[in-house]
């Protein structure tokens, strides 16, 4: 029989039971909350650990000759790399002369990229670069483009810029085979991005009828030939025009209907200006050493539309 007091001794029963649940309840949360704890700074030190190993990982050391190539090897080399270049913003690869700074540079430099074809400032320094640092590998970037005579501006053709990325790509694998994929991955990515720009260029030079342009330097001789463009260059094998020179070219941009003259940053533009002053035209810059080669590209070509039509 269940009798009222079995009931009351069944209700305190109960009662105590309850409190040892709310106990263990509340022991299991504790230990609960401290495991969490002890998980996220387990957590928390782990991750510090981890990026102090990356930030410990020594990037790469690579020189390059001229800006554009530092460019392609931070394309291609991502995060796995440190790029200084030998001829800053405005200098002339045709004149440039090596610092005893960056001298020290290359004696600690793992690659070095150099053009390749034939440029002034590679061709008097490769020695001395080669000779500080015996165990740095030297990248041809041109290795496997056609040259045009002692024309050296083989990157200002997005088709040749598509070989140089190769080999950089080539080079820091050789350096860095650990990394094979990654460097992988970035080249192709580079690849479809210059892939259009050609496209681009070939698209947007279609409506182009007077393919004729005039230019201080003759940097764009790759480019002419590669979208059936003609250049023609003021500068005369690295000289600047005299007064019988300089009028033969007004009678030859009136005769072609040329309005712009096309100069660079890095030359005078002097006989330019008084070129187009005659033609009744005007001067534009167009830049062969920028460093943003794909933006820079896009730039010249507008520049260069604007310029034939
Ligand atoms: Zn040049």
């Amino acid at each position: 029989m269940f009798t009222r007091n079995d009931f009351k001794k069944e209700k305190i029963k109960m009662r105590k039971n309850n409190r040892w649940r709310k106990r263990i309840l509340i022991l299991v949360i504790c230990l609960i909350s401290m495991y969490g704890g002890i998980i996220s700074v387990r957590g928390e030190q782990s991750s510090t650990v981890r990026t102090q190993t990356t930030s410990q990982v020594p990037k790469i050391k690579v020189v390059v000759s001229i800006l554009p190539l530092s460019e392609f090897v931070e394309k291609v080399g991502g995060n796995k790399v440190e790029v200084s270049v030998m001829v800053p913003p405005g200098a002339s690869p045709h004149t440039y002369e090596v610092t005893p700074k960056q001298m020290k540079e290359l004696s600690k430099a793992r690659l070095f990229v150099k053009v390749g074809s034939l440029i002034e400032f590679e061709l008097s320094w490769i020695d001395k670069i080669i000779a500080i640092n015996k165990n740095m590998l030297v990248i041809d970037s041109s290795q496997g483009i056609p040259l045009m005579g002692k024309n050296p501006h083989i990157w200002l053709s997005p088709k040749n810029a598509e070989i140089q990325v190769h080999n950089i790509c080539e080079g820091l694998i050789k350096i860095d085979p650990a990394n094979k994929e990654y460097y992988i991955q970035n080249k192709d990515a580079y690849l479809v991005k210059l892939n259009k720009l050609d496209r681009d260029i070939k698209d947007s030079l279609l409506k182009v009828k007077d393919r004729k342009f005039m230019v201080f330097h003759p940097a764009w001789s790759y480019f002419a030939r590669d979208y059936n463009l003609k250049q023609i260059s003021i500068e005369k094998e690295g000289k600047e025009p005299n007064a019988k020179g300089i009028i033969a070219l007004i009678k030859q941009a009136k005769a072609n209907n040329i309005k712009i003259i096309f100069v660079s940053p890095q030359f005078s533009v002097k006989s330019a200006e008084v070129i187009a002053n005659e033609i009744g035209g005007r001067v534009a810059f167009i830049d062969p050493l920028a460093k943003d080669y794909i933006k820079n590209m896009y730039k010249v070509l507008d520049e260069l539309v604007q310029g034939m039509e």
